[in-house]
């Protein structure tokens, strides 16, 4: 039970059929298409269901405004990539560049970190057994007394002031020692 053959001329403007119900047919094929349907009743049937179904999913023409701001719709997305593209490029030097100067601006502040310490923690016997904690500590030490800045030259003055003090008196962490013992007289035991 197939259905009838169709002549040549119909398959033939099959296609179209479909084309001229979307609306999307050249202008000679919709007259070719139109000679056909006036005497064709098969055809007409075809062009019916195609244009029912396409009137389904049709959506209403785009207004003036839509055409409008869809027209250059590429050339403004191609604009915008390429202000994007510009924008990271121009951003990565100067990324690179502020880490640099941030791991620059680490090399230089942490040896003067070192020697200003703001806080200088409460110095320890324990903590005091090594040259350099000497030094840290003593810096602390001197301005623990008074609200001015920390001063390195004064800091390591005392220092060694305290270690010329101690001198003779035994081990480095001897010294240590004396050192934390002068600079808090009330701290030792
Ligand atoms: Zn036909």
């Amino acid at each position: 039970m197939t259905a009838p053959a169709r002549p040549p001329e119909c398959r033939a403007l099959a296609p179209l059929l479909a084309e001229q119900a979307s609306g999307a047919l050249a202008p000679d094929d919709a007259r070719r298409v139109e000679a056909h349907l006036a005497g064709c009743a098969a055809c007409r049937a075809e062009a019916d269901a195609y244009a029912e179904a396409f009137a389904l999913v049709r959506l209403p023409a785009p207004a003036e405004a839509e055409r409008a701001a869809l027209s250059d719709l590429p050339d403004r997305t191609l604009a915008a990539l390429r202000r994007a593209d510009a924008r990271r490029a121009a951003w990565r030097p100067v990324a690179a560049g502020v880490f640099a100067a941030a791991a620059a601006a680490a090399i230089i502040l942490a040896p003067a970190a070192l020697l200003h310490p703001r806080h200088a923690p409460p110095a320890t016997p324990a903590a005091a057994t090594s040259g350099g904690a000497t030094s840290n500590d003593a810096s602390g030490a001197a301005t623990t007394g008074s609200d001015s800045e920390p001063d390195a030259e004064a800091a390591w003055d005392d220092a060694t002031a305290e270690d010329d003090s101690a001198d003779g008196s035994g081990t480095e962490g001897d010294l240590a020692l004396a050192a934390f013992d002068a600079a808090h007289p009330g701290d030792s035991e």
